[in-house]
C-alpha cells in the first residue's frame, strides 16, 4: 500500500476549517499527504492569525494552498446570497483547475481523492468528473445530516415548498429518538430576504444531490452519541470526535489568533471553579445582551473567562475590556478552546452550541448553559439538555434577550447539579473511548485510512 496525496477542502467558515483541519492531521500521521484549500480570504486570515508562530504550527505534510471564492477581499462572507452564488459560480472551476495544476507538476504526486465538506459536496462532481475518488466529511451532527439531505422528503411532508420556504409551523420529527426540529432552523432559512434564502436553498439542495457520488459520508460525530440518526442514514459513518484527545486540536486552522495567556490565567484558579463563555465565530452581541451578560458574571461571584471576538460586539473595545472584566474576569478575542476546555479549572460553559463547540465541551467533561444562535445550534442544545442530560437552556425575555438574574440563577443551579456534572464526566469518557482503538469512531477511520491507501 503506497502513500496517498488527498486534497482537503472545507467550506469557507471557522467551525468547518477547525473540524477539516483536524481530520487532515489525522490522516497525514497515516502517511498521506494532505493539500489543504481554503479561499484565498480565508486562507490570508489563517496565515495571519498563525504568524509569527507559522512554522512551528504548520506540519510538513500538509500544504495549504488557496483559491479564489469569487468575491473582493472588502466583501462581507457572512452576507449568503452572495457568497453562496458566487461559489457556485467559482469554486468548482478554480478547484478543477489547481488539480490539474497539481497532477501536471512533478511535487507530491497526482491528487488520488477529494475529501470534501458536506457542505462543499459540489466538490464530488469535480471528483466524479475527473476520475478521483470522492468522500464527504460532515462537520455536524449526523441528525442534520439527515436532515439537510432530505429535501425531497420534506417538500413531499408538506413542511418546506420547493423554495425551501417553511409551510408549517410544527416540528419536524425525524425519528422517537432524534429531537425536534423547526423548518425555521434549516440552514437556508437563515435570512427573512426571500431571495437570499433562495439561494441558500438552491445551493444546499445542489449539495445534496452532489453528494450521492461520494464513495464514503464521514461524520464528526459518534454512534454512540446519536444512534437513532444512525438509523436513517446506513450509509454515513461516524469518526469522531476527531482527536478527541489530542492537544492540537484547531492549530493551523485559527481564523484569530489565539490568546494563550488566558491558559496561565487558569492554571491560577481553583478547579473547577471558572464560567467558559464563548460564542463561536460567527454569533454577535447586541449592546444590551453584552451589558446583561458581563452583569450578570459578575453576580455569580465566580471567575469567568469570556471569548468576544472583534467584530461581536461592538461596545466593547480592547481600551474598555478591562471595565467588564471585573475583579474576577478575563475578555480574550480567542480562545485555545479545545485546551480552555479541557483544563481543571473550568466548571462550566455558556455556548451557543455550536457542534464543534458541543464536541470540545463533551469531550472535556464540562456541563453546559445553552444559548443557541441559529440552524443547528437550537438542535444540538436539545441533545445536550433533553438527550444527553449534559447542561441546561438559558431562558429569555420577551425582547429575546437573557438578562442577568438568568445567568446567575442558572449558573447556580447547573453547578450545584452533581448528576449533571457525573453524566458531563460519563460522557467525557464515552467519546474517549469511541476514538480509541475497538471504539467505533476509530474503527471506521482506519477502514477509511485502509481504503485510501489502497486507492
Ligand atoms: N473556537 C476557538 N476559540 C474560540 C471560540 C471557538 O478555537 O474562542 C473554535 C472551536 O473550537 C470550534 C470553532 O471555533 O472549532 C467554532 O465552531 P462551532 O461549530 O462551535 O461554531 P460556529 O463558529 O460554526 O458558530
Amino acid at each position: 500500500m503506497s502513500n496517498k496525496h488527498v486534497l482537503v477542502l472545507p467550506f469557507p467558515a471557522q467551525g468547518h476549517v477547525n473540524p477539516l483541519m483536524n481530520f487532515s492531521r489525522e490522516i497525514a500521521k497515516h502517511g498521506s499527504k494532505i493539500t489543504f484549500v481554503s479561499t484565498d480570504f480565508r486562507h490570508t486570515q489563517m496565515m495571519s492569525a498563525m504568524a509569527p508562530r507559522k512554522d512551528s504550527l504548520l506540519s510538513s505534510e500538509i500544504k495549504l494552498v488557496s483559491i479564489s471564492d469569487g468575491l473582493c477581499p472588502e466583501d462581507d462572507r457572512n452576507y449568503f446570497r452572495k457568497l453562496f452564488v458566487s461559489i457556485l459560480a467559482t469554486m468548482p472551476t478554480r478547484l478543477e483547475e489547481l488539480i490539474r495544476g497539481i497532477n501536471e507538476s512533478n511535487g507530491d504526486g497526482k491528487i488520488s481523492c477529494i475529501i470534501a465538506d458536506g457542505n462543499m459536496g459540489w466538490a464530488m462532481e469535480v471528483a466524479n468528473k475527473m476520475g478521483i475518488q470522492g468522500a464527504i466529511i460532515w462537520p455536524a451532527s449526523a441528525a442534520y445530516f439527515a436532515l439537510t439531505t432530505r429535501i425531497p422528503n420534506l417538500i413531499d411532508d408538506g413542511f418546506i415548498d420547493s423554495n425551501g420556504t417553511p409551510m408549517q409551523r410544527h416540528a419536524i420529527q425525524l425519528h422517537s429518538g432524534i429531537p425536534d426540529v423547526y423548518p425555521q432552523n434549516l440552514p437556508w432559512n437563515c435570512s427573512a430576504d426571500q431571495a437570499i434564502q433562495k439561494s441558500v436553498f438552491d445551493y444546499f439542495s445542489r449539495c445534496a444531490q452532489a453528494l450521492k457520488l461520494a464513495d464514503w459520508w464521514l461524520c464528526n460525530t459518534a454512534y454512540e452519541l446519536e444512534p437513532a440518526a444512525f438509523s436513517l442514514l446506513p450509509k454515513l459513518l461516524p469518526v469522531g470526535p476527531i482527536m478527541a484527545s489530542d492537544q492540537t486540536r484547531n492549530v493551523g486552522g485559527q481564523f484569530l489568533p489565539e490568546d494563550t495567556s488566558c491558559l496561565n490565567w487558569l492554571d491560577q484558579q481553583p478547579p473547577c471553579s471558572v464560567i467558559y463563555v464563548a460564542f463561536g465565530s460567527f454569533a454577535v452581541l447586541d449592546p444590551i445582551q453584552f451589558q446583561e451578560l458581563a452583569f450578570g458574571l459578575e453576580l455569580t461571584n465566580r471567575p469567568f473567562l469570556l471569548v468576544v471576538r472583534p467584530d461581536s460586539c461592538n461596545i466593547l473595545n480592547d481600551a474598555n475590556l478591562n471595565k467588564y472584566e471585573g475583579t474576577r474576569g478575563k475578555i480574550i478575542r480567542w480562545a485555545p478552546q479545545p485546551k480552555v476546555l479541557s483544563h481543571p479549572a473550568i466548571a462550566c460553559f455558556i455556548s451557543h452550541c455550536g457542534w464543534n463547540s458541543t464536541l470540545d465541551g463533551i469531550t472535556g467533561g464540562v456541563p453546559f448553559l445553552c444559548w443557541p444562535y441559529f440552524a443547528d445550534q437550537v438542535l444540538d442544545m436539545k441533545y445536550i439538555c433533553d438527550v444527553w442530560k449534559v447542561g441546561l437552556g438559558l431562558e429569555s425575555d420577551q425582547d429575546g434577550r437573557i438578562l442577568r438574574g438568568e445567568f446567575r440563577k442558572k449558573v447556580e443551579e447547573l453547578l450545584s447539579d452533581e448528576s449533571i456534572r457525573a453524566r458531563s464526566l460519563e460522557l467525557k469518557e464515552m467519546v474517549r473511548s469511541v476514538t480509541e482503538e475497538g471504539g467505533n469512531s476509530c474503527r471506521n477511520f482506519n477502514n477509511f485510512i485502509n481504503w485510501l491507501k489502497k486507492g
